[in-house]
């Protein structure tokens, strides 16, 4: 394993009931990358994602993370699952929900200490969020909350960041804000960040990924027509909306 390595997934095969969501699947990350991976829903990003944070365990293939089992260093890990998957009607405050991204560190009986909250506020200034510790979480707008949820993946400070379709619910002018955070972030961790939606990814990843089942990866932004086609299923018009981002194609 190279020193860099910070994602390392060999022939790894996922099946559920016997029907493979994973098949063969290779992919390096490695320290600064910026990887988007996307695909259509169903292709199987929520699963890659899960044996990543070794919370799913391939039939075949291996997976380490920062050279070791996935389950070991899930604790270098910040994970911002889908926006959905969180109750927005839960009364609890901006800093309650950064300082749960402690548990990996503390374990989940102990109290928090001055350290973890000094942690907590820390990574809440860095999305620029620390005005708002006090508030509920209900009462943000959709890319406040998106940053809080960072915000709780990063107070763990880790050295690599998973992000689930993390513009679902956030407006455009937000969307930009988000990805000039990432952009800074990147020179402190890798991120990869999986959505179906390929204009959302395009325009700021440094290397993409398409993800169907089977990952088709060419280690830079740049994929053909053909591999959008062959991983959607559909010609690329429709992928795209008609409307496709010029650094994702390459010139032909
Ligand atoms: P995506 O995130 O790209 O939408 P998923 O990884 O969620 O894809 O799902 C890939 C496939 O695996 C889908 O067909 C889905 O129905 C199936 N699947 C995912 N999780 C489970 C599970 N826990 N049990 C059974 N099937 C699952």
């Amino acid at each position: 394993m190279a020193s860099t390595d910070i994602v390392r997934l060999e022939n790894v095969w996922v099946s559920y009931n016997g029907t493979p969501a994973l098949e063969d699947v290779n992919l390096v990350v490695v320290e600064h990358d910026f990887l988007g991976v996307i695909g259509p829903n169903g292709g199987g990003k929520s699963t890659l994602l899960k044996v990543i944070l070794g919370l799913v365990k391939p039939q075949r293939g291996s997976v380490t993370v920062l050279g070791s089992l996935p389950e070991r260093s899930r604790n270098r890990i910040g994970y911002v699952p889908q926006h959905s998957n969180y109750d927005h009607d839960f009364p609890v405050s901006v800093m309650e929900v950064v300082l749960m991204g402690r548990y990996g560190k503390r374990g989940i009986l102990k109290p928090y200490d001055g350290s973890d909250r000094e942690a907590a506020e820390k990574a809440l200034a860095r999305v620029g969020m620390l005005s708002h510790a006090h508030t509920q979480i209900g009462q943000l707008s959709g890319g406040q909350q998106q940053r809080t949820f960072i915000a709780r993946a990063l107070v763990s400070d880790p050295a690599l960041l998973l992000l689930d379709e993390p513009t679902a619910s956030v407006d455009s002018a937000m969307q930009t804000d988000f990805y000039e955070l990432l952009e800074e972030l990147k020179r402190e961790m890798a991120i990869v960040m999986v959505s179906h939606d390929i204009g959302a990814v395009s325009v700021f990843v440094d290397k993409i990924a398409c993800l169907n089942v089977q990952l088709y990866y060419h280690g830079s932004s740049e994929i053909t027509p053909q591999i959008l086609e062959a991983t959607y299923k559909c010609p690329v018009q429709l992928i795209a909306h008609g409307d496709i981002p010029h650094r994702v194609l390459r010139k032909h």
